[in-house]
């Protein structure tokens, strides 16, 4: 034994306390509380009763981004881009050293704007605030939009200033990251040890990068806190078949931690950038932006079947969602899709018949309720339908996305369960599932089993009966991943 977690509560079991006795990444023993001696080597841990569950699993994190995105400038309280350039001119002010780096601000939402903003808006910010010149970046809240002045597009290559979509604005995105590089690992520490105080155990990593050589060194550097699904992206494919790697290959050199995860892939735009690609219009015209034309995506699946890649597709739109549950179908691929935000009543079954997993992010729901009353508000009974998903007997992933929502997935069970997460009404609360499938969808393995992996969230509280804020905010009180202390709060 190398661990004992003394007199944790289990959902599913007895209500008396039992031990949990840990044997390197696996639970050896659980036995009712005091039976189990600890031996001279083992650390032990005294839990009083409090509860047990399998650890979390965030299925969709760009961890990198995520890592930085706490350091950057939230102007996500912007009406107007007049007030997000009067934020940026406010922190570029109060600068003590003159920076070269580009300035990074992140989080606005154009979409509840009346007007479209202009590079020459943040030129006149960086003007007022003594640093002409300066390089801005303004990085949208669902990740699919920039906004940059004159200099920045310069900078980054950038077509123009102003208003960048798409794949122009992931060009800029990443060009940002790598000159914010230095410093990295530590910023990663920090975002580790934050996701494994909040009972987080595994991720899957969707950063735009090596995902898998990424990961096997920061395993070397120390930054092994969590389990690790490292996806990858069309333009390391050819990388990462070279180095024998497919689905659910175990990185070497990792201690098992990281594994090869899904293709990822992208059949549709975003919401807020009216960019979903959906059966009927939006408001303003247009059904959004399909990035494959007719056949290519099942090819491109067909080839990463082929390959041994299961694929991890982005289609948050309900024309989308058809098109990728078609393409799922014709090539024969394994997999899920990623968002599911709007789904034709037909297509609901077929996540089940076809066996694709449905990785939704349920804190987007709360924060895309404004914006999808009134770009869908003739379709809004459909947006984010986990209920009718899990009633179709689809099965859902819980993830957060971050940086487009915080790694935390209290706050994914908690929105997906009440709908709210403030005084207002419950929104669509007909797609609201139970907390055991909000449970279930966020764990990392399906209980805490001998013989199971020792990944293990001891709560406060129990979940079942917890109110809405007691949800959101759940205390956790140690964390073990992968059988060891990730984080523990006496
Ligand atoms: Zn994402």
């Amino acid at each position: 034994m190398t661990l004992l977690v003394r007199g944790v509560r289990l959902l599913d079991g007895p209500d008396a306390p039992v031990d949990l006795a840990i044997e390197g990444d696996r639970i050896a023993r659980i036995a009712p509380s005091g039976e189990l001696s600890p031996g001279a080597d083992a650390q032990v841990v005294e839990l009083e009763g409090r509860w047990a569950t399998p650890g979390y699993a965030d299925h969709h994190v760009h961890f990198t981004m995520w890592a930085k995105h706490l350091s950057r400038l939230d102007v996500s309280a912007a009406r107007e881009p007049e007030d997000a350039a009067e934020a940026i001119r406010v922190a570029l002010a109060s600068e003590h050293v003159v920076e070269h780096t580009a300035f990074v601000a992140r989080g606005f939402q154009d979409a509840l704007w009346s007007h479209e903003p202009t590079g020459a808006l943040l030129d006149g910010a960086a003007l007022a605030a003594g640093q002409d010149g300066r390089a801005i970046v303004v990085v949208s809240h669902d990740l699919h939009t920039v906004w940059l002045n004159e200099a920045a597009a310069q900078r980054f290559g950038a077509p123009r200033a102003g208003v960048l979509r798409e794949d122009a604005a992931f060009a800029v995105e990443q060009a940002v990251d790598r000159e914010a590089g230095e410093g990295e690992d530590e910023l990663v520490g920090a975002a580790l040890a934050a996701a494994a105080a909040r009972g987080v155990t595994a991720i899957t990593d969707l950063e735009m990068a090596d995902n898998p050589s990424v990961w096997a060194g920061r395993i070397r550097r120390g930054l092994d806190a969590v389990r690790v699904t490292a996806n990858v992206y069309p333009e390391h494919l050819a990388l990462s078949v070279a180095r024998r790697e497919r689905t659910g290959t175990v990185v070497p050199d990792t201690e098992g931690l990281v594994t090869v995860g899904s293709l990822k892939l992208f059949a549709d735009g975003a919401l807020n950038s009216r960019t979903a690609l959906c059966h009927e219009p939006y408001p303003g015209g247009g059904r959004g932006h399909a990035v494959y034309g007719e056949g290519e995506l099942e090819a491109v699946m067909a080839d990463a079947h082929a390959k041994g890649f299961s694929v991890a597709l982005h289609a948050i739109g309900d024309l989308a969602v058809q098109r990728a549950l078609d393409a799922f179908e014709a090539s024969g691929a394994r997999g899920t899709v990623e968002h599911a935000q709007l789904v034709a009543p037909g297509d609901l079954p077929r996540f089940a018949e076809l066996g694709v997993g449905a990785s939704v992010h349920p804190e987007h729901a709360l924060d895309d309720r404004d914006v999808t009353d009134s770009l869908w508000a003739d379709r809004k009974s459909r947006a984010f339908p986990y209920g009718a998903l899990a009633d179709a007997g689809a099965a859902l992933q819980f993830g957060s996305d971050a940086p487009v929502a915080p790694l935390d997935p209290w706050f994914a069970i908690s929105a997906a369960v009440h709908r709210t997460r403030d005084l207002r009404e419950p929104w669509e609360p007909a797609n609201a599932v139970s907390i055991e499938q909000a449970l279930a969808a966020s764990w990392g393995s399906p209980a805490l089993v001998e013989g199971g992996p020792a990944d293990i969230a001891v709560l406060d509280d129990d979940p079942r009966t917890a109110d809405m804020p007691t949800l959101r905010g759940m205390y956790v009180a140690l964390t073990v991943s992968a059988g060891r202390v990730t984080h523990r709060t006496y």
